[in-house]
């Protein structure tokens, strides 16, 4: 299915280095000019965060977000995203696991989308900090279309609210 322009909040991430030269931060920027190759508009680009490693672990994370125009429907998107993914060497299908890139759709400017296993509204992106805050340095108006808020108002009840791990439970 073809949907007419729409704009996409796409999250990147990366935890594991592929080379020694290619750290997760410099995947994550990697990965972003990738996107431009793609068929669609790169319309703007956060900074990317980065996190110091938590505990025994020396897993360090980079973050960032991107907006994209584009004709593709939210799966055809995805099935490019993934595509992306392997180029970048992610192997492992495990969750939450290590991996040198990920790629989420966040939000679409057709509401949402719930079929065949693709959600968007992404389903744990309220309550994770690191895909809100670059998501709120170029987007901080774009309303979630299930609760209503902003980006910049989900960020902020972040740090109200009681701390979650990166998957978004409860710590
Ligand atoms: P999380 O979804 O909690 O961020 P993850 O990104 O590590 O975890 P993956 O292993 O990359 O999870 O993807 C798991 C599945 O989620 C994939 O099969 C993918 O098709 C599906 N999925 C559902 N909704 C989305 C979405 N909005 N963006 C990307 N993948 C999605
Ligand atoms: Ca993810
Ligand atoms: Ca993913």
């Amino acid at each position: 299915m073809s949907v007419t322009r729409a704009s996409y909040a796409i999250a990147l991430g990366s935890n594991r280095p592929l080379s020694a030269r290619l750290t997760p931060q410099a995947l994550v920027i990697a990965a972003m000019a990738a996107l431009d190759q793609l068929p669609l508009k790169l319309c703007a680009t956060s900074p990317v965060i980065g996190s110091a490693p938590l505990g025994p672990s020396l897993r360090r994370y980079a973050n960032a977000a991107a907006i994209v125009e584009t004709d593709l429907s939210p799966p055809a998107l995805l099935l490019r995203l993934k595509t992306l993914e392997r180029t970048f060497g992610r192997r492992s299908g495990q969750r939450w696991g290590a991996r040198t890139l990920d790629l989420d759709i966040i939000l679409w400017s057709g509401g949402r989308w719930d079929q065949r296993g693709l959600h968007v509204p992404h389903e744990a992106f309220r309550q994770r900090a690191f895909v809100l805050s670059p998501l709120a340095s170029i987007t901080p108006l774009w309303r979630d279309p299930v609760t209503g808020l902003r980006i910049r108002h989900l960020l902020a009840r972040t740090r109200q609210s009681k701390p979650v791990d990166r998957i978004g439970k409860p710590l």
